[in-house]
């Protein structure tokens, strides 16, 4: 096969294509329907005998196609990226193929270990510290969660577990079990094999069945506090409020770097002083790398320092910006990890894998399955292997190392910085259409793939009505954030097929929404 056979291939695939995506463009960012609209599309009950396969796929169009929202149309601007591929849509078809359910490394010897070793992949082109890898002698691992905010649930709830342990300063029967040396020092694979060698990680089962978990003390959750910035995700609000202790948002500052939203080593100092002298615990601050609201970053070189002095889990949730870090001029954001207890970011985001697909690395993964470890009998087996389950809340997994496999292989690791960089490239083209206009004003420097803007003139209010009329007219979809009292729009480029035209579209749509309510002013 020669060069000239490798363009060619790509003209076929690329001329095949056309018709598919001008379908997609030809569809609304946003359909045509309000809530309740699928009792008039679908009989009540299930049919008692099958139908032709014929039908069924026949009604897709009408009851699916031309009712959701179309997050692949080119002027979908909305949220962040879900990601999409075809090597990736291949391996979760396979997957559903495959049907098996990897819980441990016996139900799943394929599922555990590739899951293993692409982690370890990624460790190294996210250029992740080592110890995080699989492969690494110490006790760091990496496992693949459903999303973000399970791995922030995850996190949350490990700290919380470590915390109680060093409030009571009592050995855990997991503790007790390992050996002093094993603990102390690292040897080999550890990790693994504690993946593997499983306790029950309860008090005795009582005559009663009352099972009480040593780490679980509502007396000391009582005190515990965890941190964020006001500018993080709800849902580290909702993991915290799941694992029934207190949250402080910690007030935001712009920084001089991005020019964007961050916590600050003195702010979160001064909250751990004035929490531990109102007689709280501090036990776990989960830093944004690239905050839904306005990409910004609390930077590790900052709070990193902070929370490991102070016996504080940093969690990093990574969700959109971590797959960024496969490009050299992006891993500013990620100076100072080797400080993360845990860090989670969603390939499914930005990094051409589908939805699910939130990788997930410890430093010390024994923290975590040392919590998360329950072994009836039928899940023992005879293997000194790895068993994911530990490492996870829900006991089933799905083989999503195989997405991750196959897009890596498919693409390259080039392919996707090339995509990473042209959603950027998107981002700047349009932050300049709105800088060079007098009508809006950029609300932060963009970064990434995120532009934050509003109208230069009428306040909130007037940038509340243009997101009105954006949402009557549907042209284009985009979604509002408010930081500080500041209500503004964002536009985060979303997709590959949005191209230069599609972003000049977007613009003069808002520009053109915007006259009316700017005359009205
Ligand atoms: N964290 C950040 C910064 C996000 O932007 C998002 C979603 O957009 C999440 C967490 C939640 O992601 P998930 O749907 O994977 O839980």
């Amino acid at each position: 096969t020669t060069d000239e056979d490798i363009r060619f291939s790509f003209s076929i695939l690329k001329e095949l294509a056309q018709p598919i995506l001008k379908a997609l463009s030809d569809r609304m960012p946003m359909p045509d329907v309000k809530p309740g609209y699928i009792k008039d599309l679908l009989p009540t009950e299930a049919p008692q005998y099958p139908e032709e396969w014929k039908t069924i796929f026949g009604d897709l169009e009408k009851v699916v196609m031309s009712t959701n929202t179309n997050w692949h149309h080119p002027h979908f601007f909305a949220y962040f990226p879900t990601a999409c591929s075809y090597p990736s849509i291949m391996a979760d078809i396979l997957s559903g193929g495959l049907s098996s359910i990897g819980f441990t490394w016996k139900s799943g010897p394929a599922m555990t270990e590739l899951e293993m070793a692409t982690l370890d992949w990624l460790v190294s082109a996210l250029d992740l510290p080592e110890h995080f890898k699989n492969s690494h002698s110490g006790p760091g691992c990496g496992i693949i969660q459903s999303t973000a905010s399970d791995a922030t649930l995850v996190a949350i709830m490990a700290a919380r577990a470590r915390a109680v342990e060093n409030v009571k300063r009592e050995p855990s029967p997991f503790l007790n079990w390992v050996t002093q040396s094993e603990v102390g020092q690292v040897v080999g694979s550890t990790i693994k094999k504690i993946l593997a060698r499983v306790t029950q990680n309860s008090e005795e089962e009582k005559d009663d069945g009352i099972i009480v978990p040593h780490f679980h003390d509502p007396t000391v959750f009582e005190k515990f506090i965890a941190y964020c910035s006001d500018q993080a995700h709800s849902s580290v609000e909702k993991d915290v409020m799941l694992c029934g202790v207190k949250l402080r948002k910690l007030k935001s500052v712009l920084e001089p770097k991005l020019n964007n939203y961050t916590v600050t080593a003195q702010v979160l100092e001064k909250a751990i002083k004035e929490d531990r002298a109102r007689g709280l615990i501090p036990f776990v601050f989960v830093a944004s790398m690239g905050s839904t609201n306005t990409c910004g970053v609390d930077f590790l070189t900052e709070v990193g320092p902070v929370c490991n002095r102070e016996g504080i889990w940093l969690h990093v949730d990574a969700a959109y910006a971590g797959s960024y870090l496969l490009c050299d001029e992006y891993r500013y954001m990620s100076e100072g990890v080797e400080m993360a207890d845990s860090f989670n970011y969603n390939a499914h985001k930005a990094m051409l894998v589908n939805f699910d697909c939130s990788p997930m690395w410890f430093k010390d993964g024994r923290q975590a399955t040392r919590y998360f470890t329950v072994d009836p009998l039928y899940l023992k087996h005879e293997h000194d292997a790895t068993d994911y389950r530990h490492l996870q809340i829900a006991l089933g997994r799905r083989f999503r190392s195989l997405k991750i496999w196959f897009t890596l292989r498919s693409l390259g690791i080039k392919a996707i910085q090339a995509h990473l960089r042209g959603l950027n490239e998107r981002a700047v083209l349009f932050a300049s259409l709105i800088e060079s206009d007098g009508d809006f004003d950029l609300f932060c420097p963009h970064h990434l793939g995120l532009v934050c803007f509003k109208l230069v003139k009428g306040g909130n209010a007037a940038t509340e009505a243009l997101l009105a009329a954006v949402n009557v007219d549907n042209r284009i979809h985009i979604v509002p954030a408010s930081v500080h009292g500041t209500f503004f729009l964002r536009l985060a480029v979303c997709t590959p097929n949005t191209n230069d035209d599609d972003i000049r579209f977007a613009f003069s749509v808002l520009k053109e929404l915007a006259q009316p309510i700017l005359k009205s002013l």
